[in-house]
């Protein structure tokens, strides 16, 4: 059968453009279809820090870590209710990837190095140039690519993927990719894929949401021809105060947090790889931060505290003003006692002023004697007007739900069987990541390490079935 190309790819962010490289360099044609007016995707709007194990940035620091180590990590958080297969290989192959990408001209600073997840080892490396090394060797290695080209279909002959169509054009290939990244954008798909972040209404949003085809085309276009779509309601929900809608990921460990039976439930300064799904643990999935008047003067003005990963920036929905605005406004509220504010935010008075007189022992002993959160940090409720504010994990940092992939990244149906000339690789996977999400750079992490594979492997099955 004639084809245009010998690989098509659906989606020219991190993963597609990984994939476009290493198949031109196997000496395939490749086409890369991107619906956006540029390439880059999700991953050029990133913070760019990417999770590995084993790299010449660890060694630069005489940090040891093996690949086993970062999956015990990973199986141990995720309770081993994940997809070990793909955790080994993004272990055994992050470190290869960041080396690649080292090739490729991204600095990885090895003084920003840090622990990006509830690991003790860093693996999160945060880089420099990450999508412009991307999008300048595809272009050097001959990848070509179209804008504004929305794919809506995958062709099927005889079973086996044989091209896609977008536009209303039909384009043959020997195998196709799909790199379409994940669904924060799409209500519909969020409503169906990803329930907890549903659940959260009008206070529900995604980080991706400058990336407008963010939509879930992935999945749409595989469940049409039989793709098995797994990883339903999982992914990573941030931590917000909901006075606004900016991309942030910490809740300043300045305030005390309470769930609606008006008792601490965590450590409030935690890592986002643990802190949403704490608060979405809860009773009615929502707590509130509790402050007093001197934490607010004083704390929220504090960089140390306001800007944790030293962006130069204070957290957003922290910040001092907009928190002075939300009072005038009744946004937050306030009371001069306890107990009234206890009444107006509708928790038990008496458990609540338990709850702040335990805190506020452990506040001037300078220790949490129940969730040990460094109280060097030392903030008691104690001098009113007092504070509430609703926070709830709902902020989408990373979709779960997608596609099924193999070793080789080729995709599955429903009874897990390949299905022959497809494959993909990124968000869009929905073995990914699995229940947990493991770090800051675990998305990074799975777009370089699939897309690898899937440029390799889509490219060898190109060639073979030519
Ligand atoms: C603000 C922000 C900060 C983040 N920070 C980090 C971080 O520091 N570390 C980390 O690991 N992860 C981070 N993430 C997540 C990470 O960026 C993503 O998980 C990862 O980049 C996804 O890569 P991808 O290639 O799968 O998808 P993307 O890079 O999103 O690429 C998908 C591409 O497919 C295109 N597309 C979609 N549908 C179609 C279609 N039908 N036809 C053609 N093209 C289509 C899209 O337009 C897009 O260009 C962040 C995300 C955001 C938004």
């Amino acid at each position: 059968m004639k084809r245009d190309f010998d690989l098509i790819i659906v989606g020219g962010g991190g993963a597609g453009l990984a994939a476009g490289i290493m198949a031109k360099k196997a000496g395939v044609s490749v086409m890369v279809l991107e619906a956006d007016t540029k390439l880059g995707g999700a991953t050029a709007l990133s913070a760019a820090v990417m999770y590995a194990c084993n790299t010449s940035v660890q060694k630069a620091r005489s940090i040891e870590d093996t690949p086993d180590a970062m999956f015990n990590y990973m199986m141990t958080l995720a309770g081993w209710d994940t997809y070990p297969r793909n955790m080994r290989i993004l272990c055994e192959q992050s470190g290869p990837a960041l080396e690649w990408l080292i090739e490729l001209g991204v600095q990885f600073p090895k003084n920003y190095l840090l622990c990006s997840g509830v690991d003790t080892v860093p693996r999160g490396h945060p880089s420099m140039g990450l999508a412009d090394a991307l999008i300048n060797a595809a272009g050097a290695a001959g990848v070509e690519y179209a804008l504004g080209t929305r794919v809506d279909k995958l062709l099927v002959k005889n079973g086996r993927v044989v091209g896609v169509s977008a536009n209303g054009d039909e384009l043959r290939a020997g195998a196709v990719i799909v790199t379409t990244g994940g669904f924060g954008n799409s209500p519909e798909m969020i409503k169906e894929f990803y329930p907890t972040a549903a659940y959260h209404g009008d206070w529900t949003y995604s980080v991706h949401m400058n990336a407008p085809f963010i939509l879930g085309d992935g999945i749409k276009l595989g469940r049409a021809i039989g793709a098995a779509i797994v990883g339903e309601d999982t992914g990573l929900l941030l931590p917000t105060s909901g006075l606004g809608k900016w991309i942030e990921a910490f809740m300043p460990p300045w305030i005390m947090l309470v769930n609606t039976q008006a008792q601490r439930f965590m450590d409030e300064s935690a890592p986002y790889a643990v802190s949403g799904y704490l608060i979405n643990g809860q009773p009615d999935k929502h707590a509130y931060a509790i402050f007093d008047e001197p934490t607010l003067e004083i704390a929220s003005q504090d960089m140390r505290f306001a800007d944790p990963y030293h962006s130069g920036t204070a957290m957003p929905t922290w910040e001092y003003n907009l928190l002075r605005q939300s009072i005038a406004n009744g946004k937050i509220t306030k009371a001069d006692s306890i107990a009234e504010l206890a009444r107006k935010i509708g928790v038990d008075a008496e458990t609540l002023q338990v709850t702040v007189d335990n805190y506020n022992a452990d506040c001037d002993k300078g220790c949490d004697s129940v969730y040990f959160k460094d109280m060097d940090t030392r903030f008691p409720v104690r001098k009113g007007p007092f504070y509430a504010r609703e926070v709830r994990a709902c902020v989408i940092g990373q979709t779960g739900a997608g596609l099924n992939v193999n070793e080789r990244a080729q995709v599955l149906d429903e009874h897990g069987k390949v299905i022959p000339g497809l494959y993909a690789a990124g968000e869009v996977l929905g073995c990914g990541v699995g229940k947990r999400y493991f770090g800051g750079g675990m998305g990074i992490c799975n777009a370089m390490v699939f897309g690898r594979i899937a440029g390799n492997e889509a490219a060898a099955e190109a060639i073979k079935s030519a």
